[in-house]
């Protein structure tokens, strides 16, 4: 399966449990699968070739507005499935003003919601790039409006998304390796956002290496060789029981270690939250190194 299929796999087994975050990512998938042309009061035609996808905004209308599920029965073997919404077999005036289709700024308002909302615009029309090859994030929408919409969302994460023309849709794109990792995070893709730290890890390892062929830094190296251990270390955890086996603050200590493996302590500290000092960090850091080791010592005792 490819990346971006990993990830859309992942945010579809995530259902949120506030009824704010399942109307604001309902919206989007409905909107953004939909398009344009195929929104109105009195009807909503809704296509994708991600069944699971369209599976999961059928579930969810379902839920939330007691639609029949045999809505969704169609088992055509085309590429593209088509649903459509209408008097027939739901409220459709109802499913329209409750999802605000036209505007959906009113279920925006908590950051809760704003995350489900890119997920779902993502999970409708998004595309991301095998971070091994490179790094690219984009969501497709047909409308100028929409498009400003995902910037904004994007923006209140501190994400800043770049914007272009493809045909007549307008892409919302985002090419920086930190900012994907984000983007990721902010939807919730939390095991493929490791998996691009891992990926990043291993590029940098290689970059670090080639430059220290390149020049002899000795103190770069040991502070990178001290890294690669911190980051063997959480690797192995988290291969072994997880990174949840760890307390909160190891966790986020870890995920921030594994993200950002060139950084100083004094970086890594200042990306916690709350912050923490160098002192703090390194503390963090040992005690993780003895998370591991207690784990390998109860694997050899076996
Ligand atoms: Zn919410």
């Amino acid at each position: 399966m490819s990346f971006s299929l990993d990830v859309k796999d992942e945010l579809l087994k995530s259902h949120p449990a506030e009824e704010h975050c399942r109307l604001a990512e309902l919206s989007a998938l409905v909107r953004f699968m939909a398009g344009r042309g195929n929104v109105s009061e009195d009807e909503i035609v809704i296509s994708s070739d991600n069944k699971s996808a369209l599976r999961k905004c059928f579930t969810m209308l379902g839920k939330t507005f007691n639609i029949e599920t045999d809505v969704f029965e169609d088992e055509s073997h085309n590429l593209r499935t088509q649903v459509s919404l209408n008097a027939a077999n739901c409220d459709i005036k109802n499913v329209y003003k409750r999802l605000r289709i036209g505007n959906p700024m009113d279920l925006l308002k908590r950051d809760c919601c704003k995350r489900s909302y890119l997920r779902g615009a993502f999970l409708a029309t998004g595309y991301i790039e095998d971070p091994r090859k490179s790094y690219h994030f984009e969501i497709l929408t047909d409308e100028e409006e929409y498009a400003k919409l995902l910037t904004y969302l994007l923006s209140q994460f501190n994400i800043i998304a770049k914007r272009s023309l493809r045909k007549k849709y307008f892409v919302i794109y985002i090419k920086e390796s930190e900012a994907v990792s984000d983007v990721l995070s902010v939807m919730g893709a939390h095991k493929s956002m490791m998996g691009l730290a891992n990926t990043r890890i291993e590029k940098n390892v290689r970059n670090n290496t080639n430059r220290r062929l390149n020049c002899d830094m000795a103190n770069v190296g040991r502070s990178v060789s001290a890294a690669a251990k911190q980051i063997e270390d959480i690797l192995y955890i988290r291969d072994k029981v997880g990174l949840d086996a760890l307390p909160e603050s190891l966790k986020e200590m870890a995920l921030v270690r594994v993200e950002y493996p060139e950084e100083s302590f004094a970086d890594l500290g200042s990306r916690l939250n709350p912050s923490v000092g160098k002192s703090g960090v390194n503390h963090r850091l040992r005690k993780i190194s003895e998370f591991a080791d207690d784990l390998r010592g109860e694997k050899e005792k076996k």
